[in-house]
């Protein structure tokens, strides 16, 4: 028998050293952590006390703001009712609710949602129903994927595949999914730099969509997964005209869209989904993060009637027969639906997809104030969203933005998000017109310190 003594090293409360912490510089991070203890509203509070402004909605996912009230309250309220359900096989109630009100928010025919609990979860839940799809139409031979340069999707092997952030791919190239190809990313700082919205330039990329079928013939590929907006890699909007191509191309080829809607939905463009924003229906929607406001995880994809019928057709006359053979154990938990239905009562109950639709104009004006800044080398900005490239430290990229967000929350009391040397802003949507001043300031603080 292991004596109780054998067990392990104590653990003690400000020992940083075991805890592996994810796309981090781990050593830097030991020196002196970033940690936060307590959050409430528009605010984090360090374990000393000190409130920092969320600018960033944690990580683009907070966004109905922090601890907010009827969310707790109904995550406590689950947690003693209803710890687990078997998601195989077995269900609850609130599962179903919330599948139905969340069908209720996307466009179109999307009206089923096969739920899991990390946006990377989310993305190759889609990927390997479009590749299911196809097979079960009788179109094994679509099994080419095609993704896009800068975009994130995720960590899984699925994610990094179609993923076009090369720090994220060279590690594990050896583990690449085989067939995927990828489109280019819509970034051109020659013909779209400091626009705010939309750019007009841009839209023609889409074309190259038609070089790939061209090159690979439409009957070896599944589907093209995209970003509406990319974010992950600094804001990148889509051009004007752009997605409207992308599915265009799509149909006429029987190639599945999906929009990964993991930051743009639930309200961060203004809207429920990106799809909602720009009158664009892919046939699947993947989203997790704004869902449950980051409460407890989830996510989820949203499938039209036409990829969940055939897959029901698929099994007709034998009922023992599962339809979709993938899932999770958390699937669906009892605790993320009833922080997911509280979140959606609240969004709809104080309008706040509605109000970044109203503070948009406001919002993008305040950050163009930094325009001026000499570092400042682009901004771009859609809905409540921003990023800020910044010049790069000569020799070192990413240097500059790692400093600028470690000044913001050490010196300046401001949660930025920095990817490379790009800085960007989402904060929650209750952000009110004077917080958005306050962003703004002490943004250009941070950037005064690494300048
Ligand atoms: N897809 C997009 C567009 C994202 O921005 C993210 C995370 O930021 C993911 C997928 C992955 O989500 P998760 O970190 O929950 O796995």
């Amino acid at each position: 028998m292991t004596p109780p003594d054998d067990l392990g090293p104590a653990v003690t409360p400000n020992d940083l050293d075991a805890f592996w912490v994810p796309f981090t510089p781990n050593a830097e991070f030991k020196q002196r952590p970033r940690l936060v203890a307590r959050a409430e509203g528009m605010h984090y509070y360090t374990p000393e006390g000190r409130a920092v402004l969320d600018a960033t909605a944690g990580l683009w996912c907070a966004n109905a703001g922090h601890c907010r009230k009827p969310i707790v309250e109904a995550i406590q309220k689950a947690a003693a009712e209803l710890d687990f359900a078997p998601s195989f096989q077995f269900s609850h109630p609130k599962a179903f609710e919330l599948a139905s009100r969340i069908a209720a928010l996307a466009p179109g025919d999307l009206n089923h949602v096969f739920f899991g609990n990390s946006g990377s979860e989310a993305d190759d839940t889609a990927l390997k129903i479009a590749l299911a799809y196809h097979r079960a139409r009788g179109e094994g031979s679509r099994t080419r994927l095609i993704g896009r340069e800068r975009a994130y999707h995720g960590v899984g092997f699925g994610g990094i595949s179609v993923g076009g952030m090369v720090l994220n791919r060279k590690w594990f190239s050896g583990a690449m999914l085989p067939g995927v190809d990828h489109l280019p990313h819509t970034y051109s700082r020659e013909h779209q730099a400091f626009t705010t919205g939309q750019p007009e330039w841009g839209a023609h990329l889409a074309d190259d969509l038609e070089r790939m079928i061209a090159l690979h013939d439409a009957s070896t590929i599944a589907a093209v997964i995209v970003e509406p907006m990319a974010g992950s890699t600094g804001v990148l909007p889509p051009p004007k005209g752009y997605l409207e191509r992308l599915r265009e191309i799509t149909s006429k080829h029987g190639i599945l869209l999906i929009f990964d809607e993991v930051i743009t939905g639930y309200g961060r463009l203004g809207a429920s989904f990106a799809a909602e924003r720009f009158g664009v229906v892919p046939d699947m929607i993947t989203f997790a993060k704004g869902v449950t406001s980051a409460s407890v995880p989830l996510s989820g994809v949203i499938a039209t009637e036409d990829i969940y019928k055939t897959f029901a057709d698929s099994v007709a006359g034998a009922d023992h027969a599962i339809d979709l053979f993938h899932g999770y154990t958390y699937s669906a938990h009892p605790l993320a639906c009833a922080a997911g239905l509280a979140t959606l009562d609240l969004y709809r109950d104080e309008g706040l997809f509605e109000r970044v639709a109203g503070l948009e104009a406001m919002w993008a004006d305040a950050i163009m104030d930094l325009k001026d800044h000499p570092l400042v080398e682009d901004i771009r900005q859609l809905g409540l969203t921003a990023a800020f490239d910044l010049a790069p430290v000569p020799g070192t990229p990413a240097r500059r933005g790692f400093d600028a967000m470690r000044a913001g929350f050490h010196d300046h009391d401001i949660m930025l998000r920095a990817s490379a040397d790009t800085i960007c802003l989402s904060p929650p949507l209750i952000v009110s017109e004077a917080e958005i001043g306050e962003i703004v300031a002490r943004t250009r603080k941070a950037f005064d310190q690494v300048a």
